[in-house]
């Protein structure tokens, strides 16, 4: 089960699906990262058991892409030369130029 709350910070106040970073367990919101403050550990077991955990990789972030079918910010998924959306797993369609970028940054990221 997805265990979600509204954000508290000003500037989103969205109902989100928060994430729990380990390494600094604190927890953040699943819309503009920032941490959601005094969180019970009983949430954040409840995150960490239904593993709405924030990836650690920080530099894959910078390859997040709007999806023009579910609006989701996210990371797409490369695949036979398209990408691919994570959330709703549409073809993005995004110009040949734009996945070659993107296989290039990655390639070099990893
Ligand atoms: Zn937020
Ligand atoms: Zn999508």
């Amino acid at each position: 089960m997805t265990f979600s709350m509204q954000c508290l910070n000003k500037d989103c106040r969205k109902f989100t699906t928060p994430l729990l970073d380990e390494e600094t367990d604190q927890v953040v919101c699943g819309d503009c990262f920032k941490e959601i403050p005094n969180i019970t550990i009983h949430v954040k077991n409840q995150l960490r058991g239904s593993r709405q955990i924030k990836k650690k990789t920080k530099a894959a972030k910078a390859f997040a892409i709007q999806c023009k079918w579910c609006q989701s910010n996210d990371v797409p998924e490369a695949k036979n030369n398209k990408l691919y959306c994570t959330n709703c797993q549409k073809d993005m369609e995004c110009p040949q130029a734009f996945v070659n970028l993107f296989n290039m940054k990655k390639a070099k990221a990893l």
